[in-house]
């Protein structure tokens, strides 16, 4: 890019000698940060409405990964595919230095559109039991994908600046809590660099658009999905007296597993046991043989998962014993996706808050909301990297008077996952996340 040579800060190893330089070269680099992430707006905003129009579900984002790693090569980096389905990990080595990975993930929802935007999506699959569904994005890994693109190049862009390695994973099925641990499982780190960091952001309606934030401390919560098979026996829906109904288990179990978070775990330890869903039987007038129950777990620490985990199997297979199930047909529990809790180290947030001023404005930088029991699978990417910190970045796609109207009545646009959740300004939400995490990825490779 020819206006790159004009920004480019001719006495850049000269600029660190003292403080007053230094903060001369952080505005230097933040300014060209901005021109560059500004100059692909229009080009980011095309792709974020072909994205939001097009998506794809967790492990089937065929056609978005293609696109991420035409992009990514384009650009110059050594882009590896394939990883757990359709990950993409893209490696640009830049001189001695520590290694920083940013991860975004792909993945669309299973639920029908309800906004009034012009780029709406109508996409329906068939999924492989047959049935059909609907799919939006309505978490906004659309913009997480436009942002991605636009780190790359800016990244790419500025390596005068920096030094060391920038890995960019483009991560499969975070809604499944399933992409970042397929990804490792597959083999990532025989491709890649394992990381010194790893920075992820997301998302979120309730700060204004154009604004970001990182809170320290614990910011989102671990969380498991489980199903709960109960065997019982089949019969004649008028012939009670020769079956088992898992009908009636599912039932009991439900209203058991009430009483686990309330009667069981320590008040002070945040903890949430759902059933998302009852999967038993199909006829009004037969007693189902078994079915299903589809549980999800969140907690922050790792006694109270296990806890809820063993108490679950207790109420379960107590209350199979009590109706009569033989020893050889007890309750079966299927662990499927999983996410570790998400914290931000003090001293990271101490380094990043500094850099997002410089980079943004002070206006622009939000507190960060509290903990909640949300999750994101993001940390499994370096969970057996040793010493490898998380950072985790709230990236704002509100309106510009969410605050004020939500000190004012207490009400919020509909957040993510909502049907009627869209980011407001996506173009201005999307070149904030670049400047944003471009000034980050720079801040930690350069040390
Ligand atoms: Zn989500
Ligand atoms: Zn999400």
């Amino acid at each position: 890019m020819s206006l790159l040579s004009t920004l480019r800060a001719p006495l850049a190893g000269a600029l660190l000698v003292s403080a007053t330089l230094a903060q001369a070269a952080a505005t230097d680099i933040n300014e060209r940060i901005a021109t560059l992430a500004e100059a692909q707006r229009p080009a980011l905003l095309k792709v974020f409405k072909q994205l939001h129009a097009h998506p794809e579900l967790g492990f089937q984002e065929t056609e978005t990964s293609k696109m991420i790693a035409k992009h990514l090569k384009k650009l110059g980096y050594q882009v590896h595919t394939g990883i757990g389905g359709t990950g993409i990990a893209a490696v640009l080595k830049n001189g001695d230095g520590p290694t920083v990975m940013f991860r975004s993930d792909m993945d669309a929802l299973p639920l029908k559109e309800d906004t009034d935007l012009d780029y709406a999506s109508h996409t329906q699959v068939t999924l492989p039991d047959g049935s059909k569904t609907y799919v939006a994005h309505a978490c906004g890994h659309d913009s997480h994908v436009s942002w991605l693109l636009g780190i790359a190049d800016v990244m790419k862009q500025t390596r005068d600046a920096w030094s060391g390695t920038l890995v960019l994973v483009a991560q499969p099925a975070e809604e499944l809590i399933e992409g970042a641990q397929a990804m490792v499982d597959d083999g990532l780190y025989d491709q890649v660099p394992e990381p010194d960091m790893l920075i992820a952001a997301h998302v979120f309606p309730v700060w204004p658009s154009g604004t970001v934030a990182v809170r320290a401390g614990r910011r989102m919560a671990g969380s498991d999905a489980m199903d709960v098979t109960l065997h019982g026996i089949g019969s004649h829906g008028s012939a009670p007296q020769n079956g088992i109904d898992p009908v009636v288990l599912g039932a009991r179990s439900i209203m058991a597993y009430q009483t686990i978070v309330s009667r069981n775990i320590d008040p002070q330890q945040p903890a949430v046991l759902t059933v998302g869903a009852v999967a038993i039987g199909e006829a009004n007038n037969v007693i189902p043989d078994n079915g299903a129950l589809r549980l999800n777990l969140r907690w922050y620490q790792e006694p109270v998962r296990e806890q809820m985990l063993k108490a679950i199997k207790r109420e379960t297979n107590g209350i199979a014993q009590a109706a009569g199930v033989p020893e050889d047909r007890m309750p079966e529990y299927t662990m499927k996706g999983h996410a570790e809790p998400v914290y931000n180290d003090e001293a990271l947030v101490e380094q990043a808050q500094p850099a997002l001023i410089a980079a943004l404005g002070k206006d622009k930088l939000m507190p960060g909301f509290p903990p909640v029991m949300g999750s994101e699978d993001f940390p499994l990417l370096v969970s057996g990297v040793e010493n490898a910190k998380t950072l985790f970045v709230e990236v704002g796609g509100g309106p510009a008077d969410v605050v004020k109207k939500y000190m004012a009545t207490g009400e919020l646009p509909p957040i993510n996952h909502n049907p009627k959740f869209e980011i407001v300004d996506p173009g201005l939400a999307i070149t904030t996340a670049i400047k944003a995490n471009s000034a980050l990825l720079m801040t930690f490779l350069k040390q």
